[in-house]
């Protein structure tokens, strides 16, 4: 390709050269006829042949170097392009191989990235989803708002959120989220990382299921004596008081008979939340059965047990159920001591509830020392 550019140049310029010494020839024939100079032509024929190669040469030059400065230009364009795709297809092999969904949106809240997880849990194509709204993805309206507000008051969100499936059906998601930035540093969207907690939520309810009462939400009588094979542990090794409390609803029966079953139900639940709203946190307070309930107090002495109880038995009594019901508890407490299973603490404070019921109820009696 240069060598016919070489020889093209140096054609043109032979010819241009002979066609101006020709001009020159026939000039100078008109103005000196009698002068012509064989000599004088050849040099002319020479220095226009060496300016002709020189031209060339010159030209040839200029014409190569820039042709390699393209060239390299085009390298370092086409290297930069390569390095360029290359760590694209890393950071969306890296997007792509993570295990937690991956979600960003602009600051049109438009969906402008979603992971392979993301579709893989979500049930969509990347095509599906892109540029949708991604208010679609969650289940409540308020789950959106409040993301929206976190990301306005600190840049961040953390939290559980609701979310929907392609098909509408839902799954629980924890979603940590950050803003994102533009050149000008200027809030553009967001990005997700969430991950499905549906198992672990799956797994809390059947938990919650097998340790809490349904009707009042306290603790069950299992969950009860799991946390009272701990305490009287601790307890024991620590030396520390641990105080039981029994108590039961006084003529309970007749609540149900006057106002029905449903009524007695409300009047339990209301119970539970004086009695909830007046114990410590580090009380364990469950539903026995039926009307009956118990409330282990740990590192409480009998005194500081018979004040609380007492207070209980008086809020209570103070208290105007659903539907005008009155009502009192009988309650009986007892203390641990040293050698005590679990089936003898309770057992004492059974029998002193029994010992309140039969001193006319709507009394706490306790247990007389060992
Ligand atoms: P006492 O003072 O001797 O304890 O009299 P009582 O009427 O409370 O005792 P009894 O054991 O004879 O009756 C308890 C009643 O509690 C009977 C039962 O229908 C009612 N009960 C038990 N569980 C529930 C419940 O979940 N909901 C409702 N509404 N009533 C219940
Ligand atoms: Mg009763
Ligand atoms: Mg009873």
């Amino acid at each position: 390709m240069t060598n016919r550019n070489l020889l093209r140049d140096l054609t043109l310029l032979l010819l241009s050269g002979t066609i101006l010494l020709s001009a020159y020839e026939a000039g100078k024939s008109l103005l000196h006829p009698h002068v012509p100079s064989p000599q004088s032509r050849q040099i002319v024929i020479i220095v226009s042949g060496l300016v002709t190669l020189a031209t060339a040469f010159i030209n040839q030059r200029r014409q190569d170097r820039l042709t390699a400065a393209l060239s390299a230009e085009v390298d370092r364009h086409t290297q930069a392009e390569n390095a360029a795709r290359t760590a694209l297809q890393y950071a969306r092999n890296l997007i792509d191989s993570s295990l937690e969904m991956i979600i960003a949106v602009d600051g049109n809240r438009r969906i402008v990235e979603f992971n392979r997880k993301a579709c893989e849990l979500f049930d969509y194509e990347p095509g599906d989803i892109l540029g949708k709204p991604v208010d679609i993805l969650y289940d409540r309206p308020d789950d959106s708002s409040k993301i929206e507000e976190a990301m306005a008051r600190n840049g961040s969100f953390a939290g559980e959120v609701t979310t929907r499936h392609k098909d509408g059906t839902r799954f629980g998601c924890f979603l940590s989220a950050s803003r994102l930035l533009d050149s000008k540093g200027q809030p553009c969207g967001y990005v997700g990382i969430s991950r499905d907690i549906s198992e672990r939520k799956a797994m809390e309810a059947l938990q919650r299921a097998a340790t809490t009462d349904r009707l009042t939400g306290i603790c069950n009588r299992y969950q009860f004596e799991e946390s009272l094979k701990d305490e009287m542990e601790r307890s024991k090794r620590y030396q520390t008081p641990l105080s039981l409390l029994m108590f039961d609803i006084d003529h309970f029966k007749e609540v149900n008979d006057a106002h029905g079953h449903l009524v007695g139900d409300e009047v339990l639940k209301t119970l539970t939340q004086i009695v909830q709203d007046r114990i410590r946190k580090s009380d364990c307070f469950c539903r026995w059965g039926g009307e009956e309930f118990c409330i282990l107090a740990p590192q409480t002495t009998r005194e500081q047990a018979v004040v609380g109880m007492e207070k209980i038995r008086n809020l209570v009594a103070d208290h105007h159920f659903p539907e005008g019901v009155r009502l009192t508890i009988s309650g009986g407490l007892t203390m641990l001591r040293a050698d005590d299973t679990n089936e003898h603490l309770i057992k004492r404070a059974d029998d002193a509830l029994y010992r309140a019921k039969a001193k006319g109820r709507n009394r706490i009696e306790c247990e007389s020392e060992a």
